[in-house]
């Protein structure tokens, strides 16, 4: 590993300070940065460790949503009890991932901007686009069955690989961050991470210096709230593809739905498209499957992720029948 600076800064104001170095990063759980170090996929001078900082834990918000700090655990997230009654999408979600150790170390903001598992990416010796602008893609020539379906570009199909973020942009989650200098700004969790298109090493909209302090959940809204995740093995994978999903339906119609997809972009897929086909259509089979084509009419593969195309309209109907069917029995 490179050496580096470690610095441990107890208040916002001072992290903001030590981020303006050249190179910095901001760590929080650091089990995916340090990782990274290891592997020399990242090489910052300095890492500014923001475990020491207040970031306000949890509180209600005037709308009566819910405040959450960035340092907050996955463990911390998922298990409380706001949480657990009225965003249960995002607690399952967060219990699909990783491990109870990681979960434990993990934090809010760090496991919104995790970076893609491709593997080609964690290894220095494959050329990468994202790791080294300009160098190629080794996924277009190799094994590629985790890439991505939607979105993807000629210069990297990677995908997005957080169970979390897919829970946050179907909930229409903001995150609020500050700047050095004082300047702060809310971002929609569905606006965060970009597209690859030809800058695939721009992966947010973030600036290297800003700092995400909270993040914010609106107004519960009810409904049902299913995260079904399809992976290899059972646990401590990531997805092949998963689907957070709210449904509310009111005499056999769909009154709300809220559906955002993960492992099939560079970005949480907020499933527009399929929302659209489904908003007060009759909730059934028939109108499942018509709304996931619709979602994926523009899908292709470059590679060995021909079968995610299905797999994901499958894993869209099996979430919406789920959910239908949960919701005719309460
Ligand atoms: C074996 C293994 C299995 C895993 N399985 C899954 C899985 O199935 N699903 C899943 O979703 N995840 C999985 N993960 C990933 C895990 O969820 C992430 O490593 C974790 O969420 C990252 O959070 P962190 O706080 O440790 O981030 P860090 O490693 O500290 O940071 C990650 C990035 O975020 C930046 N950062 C951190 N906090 C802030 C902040 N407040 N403001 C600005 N920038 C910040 C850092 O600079 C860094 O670039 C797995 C990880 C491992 C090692
Ligand atoms: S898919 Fe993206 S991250 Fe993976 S090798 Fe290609 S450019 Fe790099």
């Amino acid at each position: 590993m490179k050496p580096f600076q470690f610095i441990r800064p107890d208040s916002a104001d001072t992290a903001l300070d030590a981020i303006s170095a050249e190179n910095a990063k901001f760590m929080g759980g650091g089990t995916n940065l340090v990782d990274l170090m290891k592997l020399q996929v990242e090489t910052p001078d300095s890492v500014v460790d923001i475990h020491r900082i207040d970031m306000g834990g949890f509180s209600e918000t005037e709308e009566s949503g819910l405040r959450i700090g960035a340092d907050v655990t996955n463990t911390a997230l998922a298990n409380h009890p706001k949480v657990r009654k009225d965003y249960r999408v995002l607690s399952e979600a967060l219990l699909s991932g990783a491990t109870a150790q990681l979960r434990n170390r993990a934090t809010t903001g760090g496991n919104f901007l995790q970076r893609t598992r491709c593997y080609y990416f964690m290894d220095t010796t494959r050329p990468c686009n994202k790791r080294e602008p300009g160098s190629g893609c080794a996924a277009l020539d190799g094994p590629s069955r985790i890439h991505a379906i939607l979105g993807a570009s000629d210069h990297c199909i990677a995908t997005h690989p957080s169970d979390m973020a897919v829970a946050m942009a179907a909930l229409d989650a903001q995150l609020h961050t500050r700047k050095p200098g004082g300047e702060n700004r809310t971002i929609a969790a569905t606006e965060l991470h970009r597209l690859p298109g030809d800058t695939p090493n721009i992966e947010t909209v973030l600036d290297s210096d800003e700092l995400i302090e909270s993040v914010t959940l609106p107004q519960p809204i009810g409904g049902t709230h299913i995260y079904r995740k399809v992976r290899d093995r059972s646990s401590y994978a990531f997805a092949l593809v998963s689907a957070a999903l709210v449904l509310k339906i009111h005499d056999g119609k769909i009154e709300t739905v809220r559906l955002a997809l993960g492992g099939v972009a560079h970005k949480p897929w907020r499933a527009a498209k399929a929302e659209k086909c489904l908003a007060g259509a009759e909730a059934n089979d028939e109108n499942f499957r018509a709304a996931a084509e619709a979602e994926l009419a523009d899908a292709n593969s470059k590679g060995d992720q021909t079968f995610k195309i299905e797999l994901t309209k499958r894993t869209i109907v099996a979430a919406l029948s789920e959910a239908a069917d949960r919701e005719n029995a309460a």
